[in-house]
């Protein structure tokens, strides 16, 4: 098995990575940074975003465990002091490979068209006020949107930013994009529909600039500002993410074990 390890860089997620790399060794696993079958986050869910995006190219090859350093992840399920547990079923079971979907978008700027996949959400900020875009779904219009921002959101990414927004959380089998307002601007003259929307994978939506204006993109955790988009194209992706699961922890345990805090287990 070729394998790679991202960690969050602090002291307890750098010492895990150490303690991995011997536990591996010993199991006669090949390090192999470039080219891995499998990636080993250790830190949280941001950590995960990392380990997706660093291996976005070969995303089809890689599957991802994630292992957490602080509370639980939605991406990261495995405690510090259970790595001998993983190594253990890593070298003698076959996992259960899940596949969640991902979100892709097509920026259209004044010189180019730009493509990006996200694990988590698109956001779109206007940079230096109000964010003004005309929303269409499936080629008609459907809203003009003026406030802070729009977030585009996979169903694994619900329970994220768009959680904080009041979106719904959605289960990853439901291949879908989310997208929700982030303080739209309603009154007699501005209309948005004011609650989050889910588009199935069927369905695109665009999103059209409606001034000049300077739009700030996030891409999971990473911020671009661009000051020439026309458009964007979003929809649920062809791709998707793999996660190795070595034991059952289904998504409505850990969206209770996060939000709610307690667990069944
Ligand atoms: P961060 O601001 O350091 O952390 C954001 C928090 O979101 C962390 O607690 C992270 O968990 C958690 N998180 C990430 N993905 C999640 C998921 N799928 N479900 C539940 N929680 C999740 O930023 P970051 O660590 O680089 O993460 C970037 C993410 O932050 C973005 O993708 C966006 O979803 C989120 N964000 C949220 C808000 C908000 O809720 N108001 C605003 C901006 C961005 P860990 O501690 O385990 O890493």
């Amino acid at each position: 098995m070729k394998y790679a390890v991202i960690d969050r860089g602090d002291s307890l997620s750098q010492s895990l990575a150490q303690q991995f790399h011997a536990l591996a060794a010993d199991r006669g696993f090949t390090l192999n940074e470039a080219h891995p079958d499998i990636v080993i986050s250790i830190g949280g869910d941001g950590t995960l975003l990392q380990a997706f995006h660093q291996y976005i190219d070969c995303i089809a090859d890689v599957s991802f465990v994630g292992i957490h350093t602080g509370h639980l992840g939605f991406y990261a399920d495995w405690n510090a002091d259970e790595l001998e547990e993983l190594i253990r079923h890593m070298a003698e079971e076959t996992p259960r490979m899940v596949r969640y979907p991902l979100a892709q978008i097509e920026v259209e700027t004044s010189a180019e068209t730009l493509h990006y996949l996200a694990l988590n959400e698109f956001t779109l900020k206007g940079v230096d006020g109000t964010l003004v875009a005309q929303i269409n779904i499936n080629d008609e219009m459907f809203e003009m949107f003026r406030g802070d921002g729009i977030v585009i959101s996979t169903p694994s990414g619900s329970t994220a930013y768009n959680k904080s927004l009041g979106g719904a959380i959605v289960h990853p089998s439901i291949e879908s994009l989310q997208i929700a307002e982030i303080a739209s601007i309603n009154n007699r003259v501005f209309r948005t529909l004011g609650s989050s929307v889910l588009l199935p994978k069927h369905h695109h939506c665009d999103i059209i600039s409606k001034k000049e204006q300077r739009i700030q993109l996030s891409i999971d955790h990473v911020n671009i500002t661009h000051s020439d988009i026309r458009s964007i194209r979003c929809s649920v992706a062809s791709r998707k993410v793999t996660f190795a699961r070595h034991r059952p922890f289904p998504f409505w345990d850990r969206v209770r074990e996060a939000f709610l805090g307690y667990d069944v287990r």
